[in-house]
């Protein structure tokens, strides 16, 4: 047997690290409290896409007759919608179970902590506990939902993205505390199923992180569907009022609105989960995060911490890379990333993809830029799926047009941005994207054209 290796949480960061170690022919143990896949699986990306695939669905059937169909009546079973969440949740899990127990991982059920540097303890449900002793440790024990002590706050009335998945109906009115990935997403899937959805978030824009075109052309799509924004506005308290649960949101100028909140989603942001990990008895610093080097190292050179427990960017494919990342150095391998091109996709209809430098981030840096733009109602592809909104912004160094960012919003996005994602890694100008033959009628040319544009040559447009 190699050396071994003990991985405490399931989820992106923690799974993919222990198929990799295991593949470097490493003894694994891999240990997960709740259940494999982590948040991302279960309580994350997978169910928020598997709705947002039925509100797709649905929202097809509702415009069917701009295709010449006649499809009359659809109606959302909202049962059968979560029990398709579910299955695809198993099967996603049970699949994962499988490529572990095949590549010879212990997976072990229970929640962990270290006892040294070199043990750890591992407490089973029935309070039995088990000691593992390694020559090298990742932690991956991820992230929680923030509740913030809002007055007037009742767990039972104000979710979070964890128990969001158990509503069994649609809420007739959702109030969603927070406008960043998680809560846009939302407001997506119940608006598209028929709920009133307000929207309160304390910045002056949707999607603070993303370019401000985007997230001006979010808000303008949101409000399409129904979604009512109140930005710069902050939840004060909540109340009961004429019988009714209410939140009381106050603008920048004092004014307060009054909401309906029986039903609310807190979304405003996730914390590492460092707490009863032993971390102390390991040596291992932490403050709300476990600080890393570029090798995924923390303080203690054989204990390494990978995902959103480390206090990088939190996205499953980032964690996952993380993993992969920490299980090759934990080998003995010399491997490490500066991250400069992480792709970050939200599912709104339209979609949205965003990697490498924003405008905002370009001008803060001074670099001098040139900007392309290729709005997707001059791309047939789009006409034809009659999606056509949205555009690609693409961001390039004046000086030498080596490409900075692309931002889309619009039909495929989130595919889209693979080719942006390799331009960049691979420090490619706007002429290696614009001498790119695009197969056509794509949504790809939309990608060609913007690069183009910022030279002014794009073809189906007016530069
Ligand atoms: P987690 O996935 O949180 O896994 C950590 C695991 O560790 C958990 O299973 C936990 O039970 C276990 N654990 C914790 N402590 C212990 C312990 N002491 N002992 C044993 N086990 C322990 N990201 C994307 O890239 N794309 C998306 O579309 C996307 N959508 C999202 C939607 C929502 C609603 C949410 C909440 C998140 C979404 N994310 C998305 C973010 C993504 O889920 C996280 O970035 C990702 O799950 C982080 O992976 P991780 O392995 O670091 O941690």
């Amino acid at each position: 047997m190699g050396k071994k290796t003990v991985i405490i949480g399931g989820g992106p960061a923690g799974y993919v690290s222990a198929l990799r170690a295991a593949q470097l022919g490493m003894d694994v143990v891999l240990i997960e409290q709740r259940d494999i896949g982590g948040t991302c699986l279960n309580r994350g990306c997978i169910p928020t896409k598997a709705l947002l695939q039925s509100a797709s669905v649905l929202r097809v059937f509702q415009n069917a007759a701009d295709f010449g169909l006649v499809a009359e009546d659809p109606y959302l079973d909202y049962s059968r919608v979560n029990q398709r969440k579910e299955q695809i949740i198993t099967k996603l899990r049970t699949g994962i179970g499988g490529l572990l127990k095949a590549s010879g991982v212990r997976v072990v059920v229970g929640s962990a902590s270290f006892v040294s540097d070199r043990e750890i303890k591992v407490k089973a449900k029935d309070g039995s506990e088990i000691l593992f002793s390694a020559d090298s440790f990742i932690i991956a024990t991820g992230s929680s939902p923030i509740r913030p002590p809002i007055p007037g706050i009742e767990e039972d009335r104000v979710m979070t993205s964890d128990e969001v998945f158990s509503l069994e109906d649609v809420p007739e009115k959702l109030l969603i505390i927070g406008g960043g990935v998680i809560g846009v997403e939302m407001a997506t899937i119940y608006a598209s199923f028929g709920a009133e959805v307000v929207i309160v978030e304390m910045i002056d824009r949707l999607l603070p992180t993303f370019d401000r075109d985007i997230s001006e052309e979010v808000c303008r799509q949101l409000k399409r569907m129904g979604v009512e924004l109140h930005l710069s506005c902050k939840v004060e308290r909540f109340v009961w009022q004429n019988g009714r649960y209410t939140a009381i949101v106050e603008d920048k100028a004092g004014k307060q609105i009054v909401i309906p909140a029986e039903k609310t989603l807190m979304s405003i942001g996730r914390k590492a989960n460092v707490k009863n990990l032993g971390l102390e008895n390991a040596g291992v610093k932490y403050d709300r995060v476990i600080p890393v080097d570029d090798h995924m190292r923390t303080n203690i050179s054989h204990i390494y911490a990978a995902g959103d427990v480390n206090g990088g960017i939190q996205l499953a494919h980032v964690a996952s890379h993380e993993g992969i990342l920490a299980a090759e150095n934990a080998v003995g391998l010399d491997v490490s990333d500066d991250f400069r091109c992480v792709p970050s996709c939200v599912y709104t209809f339209p979609e949205i993809a965003s990697t490498g430098m924003t405008e905002q981030e370009a001008v803060q840096k001074g670099i001098q830029i040139k900007i392309g733009r290729f709005p997707f109602s001059a791309n047939s592809k789009a006409v034809i799926e009659n999606d056509a909104h949205g555009f690609v912004k693409v961001i390039a160094d004046a000086s030498d047009d080596r490409l900075l960012g692309v931002h889309i919003i619009g039909p495929h996005a989130t595919a889209l941005i693979c080719e942006a994602v390799l331009a960049i890694e691979k420090n490619m100008s706007l002429s290696d994207l614009t001498k790119t033959i695009h197969a056509h009628p794509t949504v790809g040319e939309a990608v060609q054209e913007a690069a183009l544009s910022a030279n002014h040559l794009a073809i189906h447009t007016l530069n």
